[in-house]
C-alpha cells in the first residue's frame, strides 16, 4: 500500500512540477500596460486622423516601456520612460496638454510606486516641472517623504536637477478651448490667456490642425502605466492635469497612493483614470490589490468588482489597468472608451480605444 501511495504521490508531485513548469513557461518574462484616460469616446467622435494620432501616441509609449523591460531594465524605469513620453504628448492630459484650472493654470499631479519595496512618491499641484512623473520618483528615492505639493515640491525638484519648464510650455489651444467652454457653461469668469501662450489670433490657424487631433474626451485623459519586469517586480505610475476647470487647489486620485496608483509584488499594480473623487473614496487601486491578495480574485474579477460594481454604484466613471506578478493583465472601465495599450515578452504591442476591442 505504502509503495502504491508513494508512487501515487510521486506521480502527483511530478504532475505538479510539470504544471508549475508549464505555468512558468507560459508566464511572460515582462509585461506592460498603458492607459491614456477613459471617457465618452466612441467611433463617431473620433476622425480617422484623431484615432491614428492617439493610437500612435499609445504605441510610442508602450514601445518605450517595452524596450526598457526587454533589455532587462526595472519596472520603475519602464513606467517612468513610458509616462515621460505621454507627458510630452499634447494629446494627453498630463504634462504638455494638461487641462487648465478655472484660473487658467496647469496644475499637475503624479505618483509612482515600487511593488517590490512598497516605496512610493507623489506630487500634486506642480506648475513648472516638465516631467511630474520624474519628480514623483525623485520624491520616492531622495526626499524621505511620500508626497510633496506645490512650490515646495518644485523647489525640491529643482534642487534635484530636474528639468523645469515655463508654465506656457504646457499650454495647448484645445485644452484652453475646453476650459473656456466649461467656464461659459458654468457662468464663471474667463481668465486671461496665460503669459507666454500664443496670442489668440495668431494661434488660431496653427492650433486648428493640432486641435483637430486632440479629442475633448469629456473631463478625462490622464495617463498611467503598470509593468512587470524580468526580475518579477511590479511598478505603477500615473500622471495628470486633473479635471478641466478644477478650482481651489483640487487634487484628484492620481497622486494619492492607494486611490489612483498602487503596486505590491504580493498582489498587483494598478493605475486608474476617471473622476478622482470616487476613486479616492473607494481607495480603488488598493481595493483591487486587496481583493486579489486576500480574497484570491483574479485580476479581472477584482478590477470588474471595483469598477463595474463599486464605482458604478457610487455614480463614478472611469477605468483601471492592472498587471500581476504572473504577467497576467486586466483592464476594466465603465465609460464608452479608454485609451489603452499592452505588450509582453514575445507579444507585439496592441492598442485599443473602444469598448468592443479586445
Ligand atoms: N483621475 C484624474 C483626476 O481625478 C482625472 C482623469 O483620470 O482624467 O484628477
Amino acid at each position: 500500500m505504502r509503495g502504491l501511495a508513494g508512487l501515487a504521490a510521486a506521480v502527483l508531485l511530478t504532475g505538479l512540477a510539470q504544471h508549475a513548469q508549464a505555468q512558468a513557461a507560459s508566464r511572460p518574462a515582462w509585461t506592460i500596460v498603458v492607459h491614456g484616460g477613459a471617457g465618452a469616446i466612441s467611433r463617431s467622435d473620433l476622425s480617422p486622423a484623431q484615432e491614428a494620432a492617439y493610437r500612435a501616441g499609445l504605441t510610442r509609449a508602450v514601445q518605450a516601456g517595452s524596450k526598457v523591460l526587454d533589455g532587462g531594465g526595472g519596472a520603475l524605469d519602464a513606467v517612468e520612460a513610458a509616462i515621460r513620453l505621454l507627458e510630452d504628448d499634447p494629446l494627453f492630459n498630463a504634462g504638455r496638454g494638461a487641462v487648465f484650472t478655472a484660473e487658467g493654470r496647469n496644475e499637475l499631479d503624479a505618483a509612482i510606486m515600487d511593488g517590490s519595496t512598497l516605496a512610493a512618491g507623489s506630487v500634486a499641484g506642480v506648475t513648472h516641472t516638465r516631467h511630474p512623473i520624474a519628480l514623483a520618483r525623485a520624491v520616492m528615492e531622495h526626499s524621505g517623504h511620500v508626497m510633496l505639493v506645490g512650490e515646495g515640491a518644485e523647489a525640491f525638484g529643482k534642487a534635484q536637477g530636474l528639468e523645469q519648464a515655463d508654465p506656457a510650455y504646457f499650454f495647448t489651444e484645445a485644452r484652453w478651448r475646453a476650459l473656456v467652454k466649461t467656464l461659459q457653461a458654468e457662468k464663471l469668469p474667463i481668465p486671461p490667456r496665460p503669459q507666454g501662450a500664443p496670442a489668440a489670433a495668431a494661434a488660431a490657424a496653427a492650433a486648428a490642425a493640432a486641435a483637430a487631433l486632440a479629442h475633448d474626451e469629456g473631463k478625462h485623459g490622464t495617463v498611467g502605466v503598470v509593468a512587470l519586469d524580468r526580475r518579477g517586480n511590479l511598478a505603477a505610475g500615473t500622471s495628470t492635469g486633473g479635471i478641466n476647470a478644477k478650482r481651489w487647489g483640487r487634487v484628484g486620485d492620481s497622486p494619492i497612493i492607494g486611490a489612483g496608483t498602487y503596486a505590491s509584488n504580493a498582489s498587483c499594480a494598478v493605475s486608474a483614470t476617471g473622476t478622482g473623487e470616487y476613486f479616492i473614496r473607494l481607495t480603488a487601486a488598493r481595493e483591487i490589490c486587496a481583493l486579489v491578495q486576500y480574497k484570491g480574485l483574479s485580476l479581472q474579477a477584482a478590477a470588474d468588482q471595483v469598477v463595474q460594481q463599486e464605482l458604478t454604484a457610487l455614480g463614478g466613471d472611469g477605468g483601471v489597468i492592472v498587471v500581476g506578478p504572473d504577467g497576467r493583465t486586466a483592464w476594466s472601465f465603465n465609460t464608452t472608451g479608454m485609451y489603452r495599450a499592452r505588450a509582453a515578452e514575445g507579444e507585439a504591442a496592441s492598442v485599443a480605444i473602444y469598448k468592443d476591442e479586445p
